[in-house]
């Protein structure tokens, strides 16, 4: 699917940076353009590609600091700045767009749903975010942030593709620390979806195309992603166990939003050599992604690739009902009823104009 990226503040901007890094090194060519937008100067000036600073005349190049009702309005005000800089990026050949952004924070969290509006209202392809929930370890504001974004999110733009800090955590390291590799680890897996409809070796009938992914998506809503590979033998036949293993793990454990199994559509995308990949192993596969999700909707592919491993791709639409987004929610309300009590005596409008529970 190609896509244009737009990098919303520091995570958005640095996720936006690896994805595009890994697509060029792959050579996939999915990734049209990308741009970074952000009231901080500072967090700009490491990406590698165009930029746009939002917010002088309010924050001074300085950031929101957190607060993403300013970075909603900040965004609102200088709308047509990142417009301009998408002009010409967003060509005929894009099937996408993708807004990248941590919805913890200020700037992408308040930006995102604000600039998917807009986009949506001047593009006619669909407009994505590939947003980023905060580690559970990290504080209320974050907690409260990302459930306002996400609950905006999830109405103003195509599907929301979650992703969650925790995921992608390895013990023992805090997580600023991880962030490279939690960055690259995304990039990988959202950078090959991407990738999987644009294979233009061994194109047969088995081989996924971009539609599937929108057609998975299309249903709008909060969206997840499962991966996991293993060494692959030579012969088809020999790797039907492989096959059902690596898309039981995508699933069970290697998902973008643990716990998210319960989906109302997918798309099991199985990558590798053409001749490695068992159709019987593929069919099987299949069915038992629509016993676990429950989801009567499940299309599959193959991603024809030159490598010795297999991978499985697993992308579950409509995974708003799941235990993990309730339990992500919970966090979220009784972070804002702390913060409730903690300013009884000034209660901001933020807090007050703000109705968490109707997402879900
Ligand atoms: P903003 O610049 O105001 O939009 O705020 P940030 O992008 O720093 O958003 C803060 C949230 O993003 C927090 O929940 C952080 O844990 C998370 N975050 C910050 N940097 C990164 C990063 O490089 N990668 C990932 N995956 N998450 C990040």
């Amino acid at each position: 699917m190609k896509t244009v990226l737009i990098g919303l503040g520091q995570a958005g901007g640095k996720l936006t940076a690896a994805l595009q890094s890994f697509d060029e090194r792959m050579g996939f060519g999915a990734v049209l353009g990308a741009v970074g937008v952000n009231t901080a100067k500072a967090d700009l000036k490491q990406l590698p590609f165009e930029t746009v600073l939002i917010g002088q005349d309010r924050v001074n190049g300085h950031g929101v600091g957190g607060d993403n009702e300013l970075g909603a309005e900040v965004m609102q005000a200088d709308k047509t700045e990142v417009l301009s800089a998408l002009d010409g990026r967003v060509t005929a050949e894009a099937e996408s767009i993708f807004i990248v952004a941590g919805l913890g924070g200020g700037s992408g969290s308040g930006g995102a749903p604000v600039l998917a509006k807009e986009l949506q209202r001047i593009y006619n392809i669909p407009v994505y975010v590939l947003g980023i929930l905060p580690g559970e370890d990290e504080g209320a504001m974050y907690q409260v942030n990302a459930g306002r974004s996400l609950k905006t999110v999830a109405r103003e733009s195509d599907a929301v593709l979650l992703v969650d800090n925790d995921a992608f955590r390895s013990s023992g390291e805090s997580m600023s620390e991880g962030f490279d590799a939690i960055n690259e680890a995304i990039a990988r897996r959202v950078g090959l979806l991407l990738a999987s409809g644009e294979a233009t070796e061994g194109v047969g009938e088995s081989v996924v195309d971009s539609s599937e992914v929108i057609n998975t998506l299309r249903a709008g809503g909060i969206a997840a992603l499962g991966y996991a590979s293993a060494e692959a033998a030579p012969k088809a036949e020999e790797n039907i166990n492989a096959v059902m293993s690596i898309v039981r793990r995508a699933v069970l454990t290697g998902t973008s939003l643990p716990d998210a199994s319960n989906a109302d559509s997918a798309l099991v995308v199985v990558a590798g050599k053409p001749d490695s990949i068992p159709r019987k192993g593929v069919e099987r596969a299949r069915r038992w992604v629509e016993e676990e999700t429950g989801s009567l909707q499940v299309r599959g592919g193959d991603f024809p690739l030159e490598s010795n491993r297999l991978a499985s791709l697993v992308l579950m639409g409509g995974v708003e009902r799941s235990d993990r987004v309730e339990s992500f929610m919970e966090r979220a309300r009784e972070a804002i009823d702390e913060a409730k009590n903690e300013t009884r005596e000034d209660p901001s409008e933020m807090w007050q104009n703000d109705k968490i529970d109707d997402l879900i």
